[in-house]
C-alpha cells in the first residue's frame, strides 16, 4: 500500500508534469472509484476545462488544486496507481477506472485492481486557513509537510495509552504512515511495536520523532518502496528503490543489521509486524 514516501514521489512528479495544464475531459470506467459522488456526470462537468494550479499532499492524499476553488482529491488505497500516458493512443491497462485527458496532450490514468482507492472533487472547508477540504480535516499532522517539534510530539505521545505501532498508523494522529514505515521507524528508534506511548522517556520520544522524519525523508529520496507484489509504481510506471534499504520489514528470520539475531514477525491487529527483540525495547 502506498504510504507517505510513495505518494510524495508521485506528487513531485505530477508537479513537474501537469501544473498549468487544463483538464480536457474525464472518462469514468469504474464508478466505485468515484463512490462519493452520486452523479459521476456532475463530477465530470465540474472538472472539465479546469486548469491545475498546484499539487499538494496531506498524508496519503493527493490534492490537485484547480482554478476557482475546486480540489480534485486522489487516494490510492491499497493498490492504486496514477500513470501518465504521453498520448491518448497508448493501450489502456487492465483495472483502469478513471482517465483524465489533459488539454496539452497526454493522460493521467487511475488504475486500481482492489478498488479501495478513490477520486473525488471538493472545496476547502469554510474558513480553513490551510485550504483543507472538510473530508480531510480528521487527518493528523503530516510529518514532512507540517513538522511539529519533538517536544510537541512527546506531549502528544504522553497522552496516549495505546501501543506505538497502532498509534503511528493512526491517520488521525499522524498522517501518511502505514505498515512498512511504522516498522522501519520503530526499528530506527530502537522501540518495540507494543511499547505503551505514555511510557516513553523524553529521550525516547525525541529519538522516535527524529527517526520518523529522517526515515521518511530517506525513503522519499529513493522514491519510495515497491514490494514483491509490485503494486506501487510512480507516474512513469517505475518502481521505487527504498525496499533495498528496509532493515526489518518483510525480513523474518534474516539477521538484524545491528545485532545479527533473527528478525521476528508477529501479527498486530491483523498486520504483519517485523522487529528485533534485542534492539527494540
Ligand atoms: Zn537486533
Amino acid at each position: 500500500m502506498p504510504e507517505l514516501p510513495e505518494v510524495e514521489t508521485i506528487r513531485r512528479e505530477l508537479e513537474k508534469e501537469i501544473i498549468g495544464k487544463k483538464i480536457k475531459s474525464i472518462e469514468i470506467l469504474g464508478t466505485r472509484s468515484v463512490r462519493r459522488h452520486d452523479n459521476p456526470k456532475q463530477l465530470i462537468a465540474q472538472l472539465q476545462g479546469k486548469k491545475i494550479t498546484q499539487i499538494r499532499r496531506i498524508g496519503k492524499y493527493l490534492l490537485f488544486d484547480l482554478i476557482g476553488d475546486d480540489i480534485l482529491v486522489v487516494h490510492l488505497g491499497m493498490s492504486g496507481q496514477l500513470l501518465r500516458a504521453k498520448g491518448t493512443k497508448e493501450p489502456i491497462p487492465e483495472h483502469t477506472h478513471v482517465i483524465i485527458t489533459l488539454s496539452q496532450g497526454g493522460q493521467l490514468r487511475f488504475i486500481d485492481p482492489r478498488t479501495f482507492g478513490e477520486i473525488f472533487v471538493t472545496r476547502p472547508a469554510e474558513g480553513n486557513p490551510r485550504m483543507i477540504p472538510a473530508e480531510l480535516l480528521h487527518l493528523g499532522f503530516d510529518p514532512l509537510a507540517n513538522q511539529i517539534s519533538w517536544m510537541q510530539f512527546a506531549a502528544m505521545l504522553s497522552q496516549r495509552n495505546t501501543q506505538l505501532k497502532p498509534l503511528l498508523m493512526d491517520q488521525e494522529f499522524v498522517a501518511g504512515i502505514g505498515n512498512i514505515y511504522s516498522d522501519e521507524i520503530l526499528f530506527a528508534a530502537g522501540l518495540r511495536y507494543d511499547r505503551k506511548c505514555n511510557t516513553l522517556s523524553s529521550q525516547e520520544a525525541r529519538r522516535l520523532h527524529r527517526s520518523m522524519i529522517e526515515l521518511l525523508n530517506e525513503a522519499v529520496q529513493l522514491r519510495g518502496s515497491s514490494l514483491a507484489d509490485e503494486a506501487y509504481k510512480d507516474i512513469y510506471g517505475e518502481s521505487g528503490d527504498f525496499q533495498g534499504q528496509h532493515r526489518v520489514y518483510d525480513r523474518e528470520g534474516l539477521p538484524c543489521p545491528r545485532c545479527k539475531r533473527n528478525i521476528k514477525r508477529v501479527k498486530v491487529s491483523g498486520r504483519s509486524t517485523f522487529f528485533c527483540e534485542h534492539c527494540q525495547l
